[in-house]
């Protein structure tokens, strides 16, 4: 696996590649890496001729106040687990290598970066979209691989790929977990003592809401009530949002038909947890 910090060597490496015909498989990552991550890989490797990583801890995807600075890194333990997947190439810049000091530009996504974690994490969809454009701009990927775990990310990034025109197919891929069903996340390492017993809420509340759905109930406002009473019901929890969208469109229904997603946002003690499922309802 070879490894590269600078935009101007990946780029000349990945250029003759493109040119001979290979098709790349594109992981943008946060690092710390777990099997979530792992999962897009594999899937990555399945599909295309070479793979391409990225681990970048994106400063301005982090309002002031979150957890920029502490965010978990070992990006030895990640260039083991990387390697052992199959990748290819990994791209690990340093902040400046992005953003220099003169950086002036942003992608902005309207609309479907509104609402849900654009709500509570004003410009982080900004931050995405931008970091999302420059890494692909840099690879150029055939294909980029995302999970559903993020999903209004991944509707954000969908939009903004058919908006701009940009030649990449969007995959994205089911929500990993662990034996429990807590959603494998970078951030679980936060969780200490009896908190990571309080964050299975999140699965918990989803699971039961699916089975609402599936047995009828098929007003929207109901549902989005009965998840915030189910989180509300956990004395460590702290619900920041509980949300129903038509999926992938992220429209408010009216009503549920169709495929729909049950989307969480919960604070567990200091740490916010994100979880969805998506139901389709007949
Ligand atoms: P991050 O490092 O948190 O920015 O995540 C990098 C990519 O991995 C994003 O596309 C995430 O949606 C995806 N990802 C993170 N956690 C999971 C998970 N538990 N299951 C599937 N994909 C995940």
């Amino acid at each position: 696996m070879l490894i590269f910090k600078k935009v101007e060597e990946i780029k000349k490496y990945l250029r003759p590649q493109q040119q001979a015909g290979k098709t790349i498989g594109f992981v943008p990552t946060m690092g710390y890496l777990h099997e979530g991550h792992l999962s897009l890989m594999r899937k990555a490797r399945e599909e295309c001729d070479l793979v391409v990583a990225s681990i970048f801890v994106n400063p301005i995807q982090f309002g002031p106040g979150e957890d920029y600075d502490r965010y978990p890194r070992d990006l030895e333990r990640d260039r083991k687990l990387a390697e052992e997947v199959g990748v290819d190439v990994l791209f690990v810049p340093e902040k400046e290598e992005l953003y220099p000091p003169d950086y002036a530009t942003y992608v902005e996504v309207e609309r479907v970066s509104e609402g849900m974690c654009g709500a509570s994490r004003p410009g982080h969809f900004r931050g995405v979209a931008t970091v999302v454009t420059k890494l692909f701009n840099i690879v150029r990927p055939d294909r980029a691989y995302f999970g559903q775990k993020d999903a209004q990310q991944a509707v954000v990034i969908m939009q903004m790929v058919r908006d701009l025109n940009m030649d990449v197919e969007i995959r994205v891929l089911p929500v990993v977990r662990e034996a429990d069903g807590l959603a494998m996340s970078s951030r679980n390492v936060y969780l200490k003592g009896e908190e990571r017993q309080a964050a299975l809420v999140l699965y918990r509340t989803l699971k039961e809401a699916v089975e609402l759905v599936r047995c009828g109930e098929k007003d929207p406002e109901k549902v989005r009530q009965f998840m915030a009473d189910r989180v509300a019901a956990e004395p460590m929890a702290r619900l920041d949002y509980a949300e129903v969208r038509q999926w992938p469109t992220l429209a408010v229904p009216t009503k549920l038909e169709g495929q729909i997603l049950l989307a969480l946002a919960v604070f567990i003690g200091q740490t916010r947890l994100i979880d969805n499922m998506v139901v389709e309802v007949p």
